[in-house]
């Protein structure tokens, strides 16, 4: 099997060949965490835990690095005031740290709700400024970086004129904007206006700011990426992955900081996602065109006729590829909620139906399970991976309704991967079940506060307990082996 990743760098799909066979290593861009996530950037991180799953599905052994922003992001003319967490800090009168902490928990929690793996690390800017300042020294040292009042910038110029390419992956022509932008933009600090800042100094205004061997200040939001992912890849790795708006200048600069300082390509395979549109327009904050994740989930929104469970939200967003844009609306959600619950029921029957040796079935399972991976190693192709799935549901229907037959050996091999392309790959929740688990969970607790209530002879608690169970139809059986619970 061989699988074909889209590589943005060579704008076309390419055969998949890992540094270290059977190994991969991944780095995807991080949240800002100076507010809360909206639908949008979920996409973008649900698109690389797809794509990690299946990876891990197909045999790699994956090390997923996935990044927290929380040093100053800024824009490149390095105005304190259009630091995202200057701003808040401000707006919502809290420490920088503490803004850092309740939007990385908000962050975790919308994840975990749509049931994302977590990455196995996920490195802080804060805590690797240390890498970062050893970086820019090193850029500074080797002609590539320079210092200007307390700033270090990197030399576009002087990484062009030693025959590199800045503009190689956002197939930029960097000698046109250069010579269109020279003149007219005020150049201030750089030498040149498509410079970037590898090292700010600080403002007095600026809180979040270290001691660098060019005085006060803090990182530039472009080294991060570097430091941490080479920290923990190596110099060169296997797949680097974003959003489709952080090609420029984002990860455009990343190459060029890669390659100044260790005289490689940083990464082999550029992967990005692209945007969730909702209602046609592009999901962001600045517009106002956006929904937090919660707010479709409890239905409290202006964009959606009744609420969505998170399965329902990530089952939508798998079903358009991850290069393509999606447009997420009312009607395209309710397509999703159908679609979603007939794929359920179709792996309930499954448990029910009775193989049958003697006859031969329509369905070949081989031929199946060969489309699946096909279309799973064709870039990540999942909406082409659903609809093989409703071929076996479709099949799974039939055998229902004995229209179709199946042996009791690919009986048992359909359930496991369908199982598993459902559960594991996917990463769908079957909805249904986790709520009966969520319903026993909770009347162990209330069994548990029943015999406690017993224990300190509170009978009057303990029987309002059970009546009131009783009531709406749950019945407590006291027995040898403790109390068991009787839906009626
Ligand atoms: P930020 O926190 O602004 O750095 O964004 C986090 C991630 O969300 C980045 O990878 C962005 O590319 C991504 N992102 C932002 N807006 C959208 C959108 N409308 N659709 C999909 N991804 C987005
Ligand atoms: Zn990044």
């Amino acid at each position: 099997m061989q699988l074909k990743i889209y590589n943005s760098l060579a704008g076309e799909k390419e055969i998949f060949k890992p540094i270290l066979e059977g190994n991969v290593g991944m780095y995807v861009c991080g949240p800002t965490v100076y507010s809360n996530v909206h639908l949008g950037n979920v996409r973008t991180f649900l698109s690389f835990d797809f794509i990690y799953r299946s990876l891990t599905h197909l045999g790699y052994k994956v090390r997923y690095v996935r990044n927290i922003t929380d040093a100053g992001h800024l824009t490149d003319d390095g105005d304190v005031n259009n630091d995202r967490f200057v701003k808040q800090t401000r707006l919502e009168k809290l420490e920088p740290m503490e803004i850092v902490q309740k939007y990385t928990v908000d962050f975790h929690k919308v994840l975990d709700m749509f049931n994302l793996l977590p990455p196995n690390i996920e490195p802080t800017a804060t805590g690797h400024i240390v890498e970062q300042i050893e970086l820019t020294q090193k850029l500074i040292e080797t002609g590539f970086a320079y210092e200007s009042n307390g700033s270090v910038y990197f030399d576009v110029l002087e990484y062009n004129n030693r025959g590199l390419n800045y503009g190689e992956l956002s197939k930029r022509n960097i000698e046109e904007l250069f010579a269109n932008t020279r003149d007219l933009d005020g150049q201030g600090e750089k030498k040149n206006p498509q410079d970037f800042a590898l090292w700010k100094k600080a403002s007095p205004a600026h809180i979040m700011r270290w001691n660098s061997p060019w005085g006060e200040g803090f990182p530039g939001w472009h080294l991060e990426c570097t430091a941490m992912s080479t920290k923990y890849l190596g110099e060169t790795f296997d797949i680097h992955g974003g959003g489709m708006d952080l090609k420029f200048p984002h990860h455009e600069c990343e190459i060029a900081q890669g390659k100044a300082c260790n005289g490689a390509s940083p990464v082999n395979y550029w992967m990005h996602a692209n945007m969730l549109t909702m209602n046609s327009q592009r999901m962001s904050k600045s517009t106002g065109n956006y929904i937090l994740p919660m707010q479709l989930v409890s239905g409290e929104n202006d964009f959606f006729e009744k609420s969505f469970h998170p399965a329902i939200v990530r089952f939508c967003f798998l079903q358009a590829h991850y290069r393509s844009v999606l447009d997420i609306s009312n009607d395209a959600m309710l397509a999703s909620e159908k679609g979603f619950s007939r794929l359920m029921e179709a792996l309930k029957i499954l448990n029910s139906i009775t193989p049958n040796d003697e006859k031969q079935s329509g369905f070949s399972l081989e031929d199946w399970k060969t489309k699946c991976y096909d279309a799973l190693t064709d870039d990540f192709n999942s909406p082409v991976l659903i609809a093989h799935l409703f071929e076996a549901v479709k099949f799974i229907f039939a055998l229902k309704d004995e229209k179709e037959t199946i042996s009791a050996k690919n009986l048992e091999d359909l359930k496991s991967t369908l199982n598993a392309f459902v559960f594991d790959v996917l990463g769908l929740q079957n909805i249904e079940e986790n709520n009966n688990e969520k319903l026993d969970q909770t009347l162990q607790v209330l069994i548990e506060l029943r015999n406690q209530a017993r224990k300190s002879k509170n009978f009057d608690l303990s029987d309002q307990i059970r009546d009131k169970l009783l009531a709406e139809g749950i019945e407590l059986k006291d027995g040898r082996e403790g109390t068991t619970y009787v839906l009626n």
